[in-house]
């Protein structure tokens, strides 16, 4: 598949016509969406990178449904209120078990190409779960998943797709309050695009820590751009860290799936010690934050610099053809840095997964804002609560995107005459870019120390002041300019060629900053420990907080699980 030969890509001229639907974002909500909304409307597919980039392709254990004849949505649904340490809400649980399974049969009927037991579809089990319900395509599940959605959304002539496309900014209407856009740099330009409804699908914003399991493109997009055009985000201090990401020097935090351990694997130290036990009776298949919190502490005891600080994974326990079968990409990947599984264990440490919190959605996906909505990681659907049960996150993304195909729209009438600015004293900009690299390096090992497993309220003061002062920084630079105060109605023609780049970091480091702030001042704000939020200073749950954190604007408060 070449992206530029195919049929429904676009020019920047034809961007003036007014949309019905923009959809941002093509990971596994994002191409969802487009294909389940309506036919008859024109739909625009922005996305970041290219169309499989993002965290649905790396997925890897799988995708969760109670289809099994000894299984039950009753099950699954008990599981995940489990997970969510009381704060779930129970409607949007009960949506998405109840729908799991028809969303599979939708998969299946597309191609996807599930491991199967004989005719049967094969199912694992998972940490958490009280049944083998999670259906697997070897250790790349997300990978089969996002090429049978893609090869589909190509071939659909009423999808334009715009790849290296960023949304900068949302377009709300003065009057109304209702989106009706946004601003897309496109192809070293900035425009607005019109259209009946936004649909944003950015994924997660593990990018915001310094060690993490998410791709490049996971920057939080999503949630800065709602929050900064007057949405209501929700719960975003709940951060789930996986306690097994590779941990080599200058190799990525490639996660080694929880199925490892599931199928045998042993958590050790460097000299053999299976140490987990020590922290809970359940050692390694404890859940995600226990096992997370074990092996943070279990560092914090020994004597080594923070980006040496690992323990390992020995996967010898488990059979040589259990281990070739299950996970041919993590063998190939740790092969690729050096580490033969057969032979010794892979150096591991925790890193930041998945993010609870979002844009607050109701069951229609629909957020605060008229006119947008929110789906997959970047929404708050009330699902995950306070921590994810494994494998529901593909589920959700999907289950709730269908919803959409429900969605009706009325598409604004063309602008006429979009002014153009041209921009061509881009040679200031080269000092604004050092200072906005800084920041960017910076500001996740902040993070990281301060928002990160274990919390507390000097730490998460002081990395409030530190992120106020980068976001008074980097908003006075002339570079921020026409991502965050470009008027609708006026497009921007950049005079070189390095702008693309110089925009998108500018961008990506402004949301960064954004979400950093949110999810620092929403862990100071809950005083207590729950699911993915851990405070030092408040290490147990508190019944006072069986509540949504809710912000709008710069007020934090607190709101009613349904
Ligand atoms: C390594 C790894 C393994 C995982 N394994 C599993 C698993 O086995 N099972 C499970 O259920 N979950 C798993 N998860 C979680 C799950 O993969 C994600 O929660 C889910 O895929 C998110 O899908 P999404 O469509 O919301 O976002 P993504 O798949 O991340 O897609 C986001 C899209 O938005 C685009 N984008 C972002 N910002 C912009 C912007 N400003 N403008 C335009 N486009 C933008 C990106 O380019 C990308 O196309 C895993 C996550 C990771 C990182």
């Amino acid at each position: 598949m070449t992206l530029i030969a195919s049929p429904n890509l676009v020019e920047t001229e034809e961007l003036t016509t007014p949309f019905d639907i923009i959809v941002v974002g093509s990971g596994a909500a994002g191409l969802y969406a487009a294909l389940c909304l309506p036919t008859h409307y024109r739909i625009g597919l922005i996305t970041k990178d290219t169309l499989k980039t993002g965290a649905s392709d790396w997925a890897q254990g799988g995708i969760a449904a109670a289809i099994a004849p000894d299984d039950s949505p009753v099950f699954h649904r008990e599981d995940t209120l489990k997970a969510g340490a009381g704060l779930c809400d129970q409607n949007a649980v009960q949506f998405l078990v109840d729908n799991a399974g028809t969303t599979i049969e939708s998969l299946v009927n597309m191609g996807v190409a599930f491991d199967r037991k004989g005719e049967q579809l094969a199912m694992t089990l998972e940490a958490a779960h009280s049944h083998a319900r999670v259906l697997h395509a070897a250790d790349t599940t997300g990978r089969a998943i996002i090429a049978t959605l893609t090869e589909k959304v190509i071939q659909c002539p009423n999808i334009t797709i715009l790849p290296q496309a960023i949304a900068l900014q949302l377009w709300i209407d003065p009057q109304q309050k209702s989106c009706q856009g946004l601003s897309v740099l496109y192809q070293g330009q900035i425009n607005w695009i019109q259209a009946g409804a936004v649909i944003l699908a950015t994924g997660g914003g593990g990018q915001v820590y310094a060690q993490t399991t998410n791709p490049t493109v996971s920057t939080g997009d999503g949630v800065a751009l709602a929050w900064r055009a007057g949405a209501i985000v929700r719960d975003l201090e709940f951060f789930q860290f996986h306690p097994t990401a590779l941990t080599k020097p200058g190799a990525p935090h490639f996660l080694i799936s929880e199925a490892v351990r599931g199928e045998g694997a042993h958590l050790v130290d460097e000299q053999g010690k299976r140490f987990a036990f020590d922290y809970d009776p359940r050692g390694e298949l404890a859940p995600r934050d226990v096992v997370s919190r074990a092996i943070f502490d279990y560092l914090q005891t020994q004597q080594v610099g923070p980006n040496q600080a690992h323990v390992y994974l020995d996967l010898r326990p488990i059979e040589t053809e259990q281990i070739r079968r299950r996970f041919p990409n993590i063998i190939r990947v740790c092969q690729k840095w050096g580490i033969d599984v057969f032979k010794e264990p892979i150096p591991v440490a925790p890193a930041a997964h998945y993010w609870m919190g979002g844009v607050k959605v109701d069951s229609n996906n629909a957020t605060s804002i008229p006119g947008l909505y929110a789906i997959g990681e970047t929404a708050s659907t009330g699902v995950h609560g306070a921590n994810r049960l494994a494998s529901n996150s593909l589920l959700e993304c999907l289950v709730f995107a269908a919803q959409l195909s429900n969605l009706k729209v009325t598409t604004p009438s063309p602008i006429a005459n979009q002014s153009q600015l041209l921009i061509d004293n881009q040679e200031d900009w080269e000092a604004e870019m050092a200072q906005i690299q800084d920041i960017r390096r910076n500001l996740p090992i902040l993070i990281w120390e301060s928002a990160g497993i274990s919390r507390q309220k000097a730490k998460l003061e002081a990395a409030i002041g530190r992120v106020n002062q980068w976001q008074e920084q980097l908003r006075a630079f002339t570079l921020s300019k026409p991502i965050v105060k470009l008027v609708p109605n006026q497009s921007v023609k950049f005079k070189q060629i390095t702008a693309q780049f110089q925009l998108r970091c500018c961008s990506e480091t402004l949301n960064l900053l954004d979400i950093g702030y949110l999810m620092l001042k929403s862990a100071l704000f809950r005083t207590e420990s729950r699911g993915g939020h851990y405070r030092e200073d408040f290490p147990q749950p508190s019944q006072q907080w069986e509540n949504h954190t809710l912000i709008c604007g710069d007020r934090w408060h607190k709101g009613e699980i349904s």
